[in-house]
């Protein structure tokens, strides 16, 4: 069985990081293929090699001077490898890549320098071989990642290859130039690494100790979550946990492979594991909360409305005219509400509500803004009675009006609605009755 080993930025921010990760990685030997992504942030305030590489770029593609990040980039990089000791000159790619700077600048090329280079030093470091991405990793004519192309191509490569240190966020695209995911697009690699060796894990290093149950600038040191499944995972994520990339999960998800996200800096902690599936029960009867701010709601109401047929259908197409993804859709006998992301409607407000006034000719129309989502996720809950109960009473004692409740079929997740301004408290007030009663 072999383990595919993302690192993260600050993971990799200076040789003391390497090092460490150096030891992580010669502790197991099953951890064959490594992932690096570019050199993070060592102290608040500090800049990132991703960022100062975009910053070269926007100077070169107007004609100004990069020599400042450009050379702050060199000096990154030529301080790692000095402090570590490794006979390995990167002065030949800092002239191609000035190169293509002064000449023909391209922002998704000079973007993926950061994780090329730092691979580089990584397979030195270790004596590993290194496979360039740009070889193995593919996207289509959309500009999409292309799993079809890639799989095949990294897999035969792997197979010749017992380990290997493969830089994260870039490949191809379909002319052959380079192409990079998303910002934190690292992650994917890791994720298609995996799934082409038919991993056992994906181990996703980081510098925390893995996910925790709730956003840390709310609740002060939250419980790490030990085990979550992808489903569980994505609703957390969609209504705010940061996690990994989103994009991350569907390769391994898809080949079946646990994700264990790790902490470089304290390595013998266990982590989060993310499963399909799993027996293994949550400390608590939940697993997370997340939410977001910034929701706002449209409520119709009209007498009869219940036994007009087709009167939903209308409500929503106005919507989906307009483009825009509905949240949630409460409803009651003669009204229906709908929850939409405020800044998305605002955009097109006044034409929707005219149209709505126009297609089913509502008694009301009331349009109410500042509404936060809370999510409280867990497998746990469906086994368990009384945990609605519970969320309420919590947001009651903390004297939190609640304004929409909407229980997921699958009995995964509780929505709450509440103004923006009782957000904080509300998410507190759960995760204490929760977790601090140990239920
Ligand atoms: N270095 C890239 C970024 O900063 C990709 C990554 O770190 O995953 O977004």
């Amino acid at each position: 069985m072999k383990k595919v080993v993302k690192f993260g930025g600050s993971s990799l921010a200076d040789a003391e990081q390497f090092k460490k990760v150096k030891n992580i990685i010669l502790a197991d030997e099953t951890r064959a293929y490594v992932v690096p992504s570019a050199p993070g942030k060592r102290y608040d305030g500090d800049i990132k090699i991703t960022d100062l590489l975009y910053e070269c770029y926007g100077l070169a593609s107007e004609g100004k001077n990069f020599y400042e990040p450009f050379q702050a980039i060199k000096d990154r990089y030529n301080g790692i490898i000095q402090d570590l000791n490794i006979n390995l000159s990167l002065n030949e790619e800092f002239s191609v890549i000035e190169d293509s700077l002064l000449h023909n600048p391209q922002r998704d090329y000079t973007a993926s320098r950061g994780e090329f280079l730092n691979g580089r030093i990584m397979a030195e470091f270790l004596g590993r071989e290194f496979i360039d991405a740009k070889d193995v990793i593919f996207f289509d004519e959309a500009g999409n990642y292309d799993h079809a192309k890639t799989i095949p191509v990294l897999r035969s490569r792997l197979e010749n290859c017992e380990s290997a240190v493969i830089p994260g966020f870039y490949g191809t695209d379909i002319n052959g130039n380079i192409k990079t995911f998303s910002r934190g697009g690292s992650d994917i690699t890791g994720s298609i690494v995996a799934s082409a060796c038919n991993a056992g894990v994906y181990e996703n290093w980081t510098d925390v100790s893995g996910l925790l149950m709730a956003d840390p600038k709310i609740v002060s040191s939250p419980a790490v979550i030990s085990s979550i499944t992808y489903k569980e995972l994505r609703e957390l994520a969609y209504m705010g946990a940061s996690v990994m990339h989103e994009d991350a999960i569907f390769p391994v998800k898809k080949a079946g492979i646990p994700i264990n996200i790790k902490n470089t800096n304290r390595p013998e902690d266990a982590g989060t594991w993310i499963v399909e599936n799993t027996a293994k029960r949550s400390n608590y009867t939940i697993t997370g909360i997340s939410g977001r701010k910034d929701f706002c709601s449209i409520t119709i109401s009209k007498d009869l409305m219940h036994s007009e047929v087709g009167f939903c259908r209308k409500v929503i197409q106005c919507f989906e005219e307009s483009g825009i993804a509905l949240e949630h859709i409460p409803s009651g006998i003669d009204s229906i509400t709908v929850i939409v992301q405020e800044n998305k409607f605002i955009e097109h407000e006044q034409q929707i509500l005219s149209k709505i006034a126009k297609t089913v000719s509502p008694e009301t129309l009331e349009v109410e803004s500042g509404i936060a989502l809370i999510a409280v996720v867990g497998r746990g809950m469906r086994a368990q009675s009384g945990t609605a109960a519970k969320i309420f009473t919590a947001l009651a004692n903390a004297r939190v009006n609640v304004r929409m409740i909407d229980q997921g079929a699958s009995e995964l997740n509780i929505i709450v609605g509440v103004a923006s301004e009782d957000f904080e408290r509300a998410v507190r007030s759960i995760y204490h009755i929760f977790v601090d009663n140990g239920h």
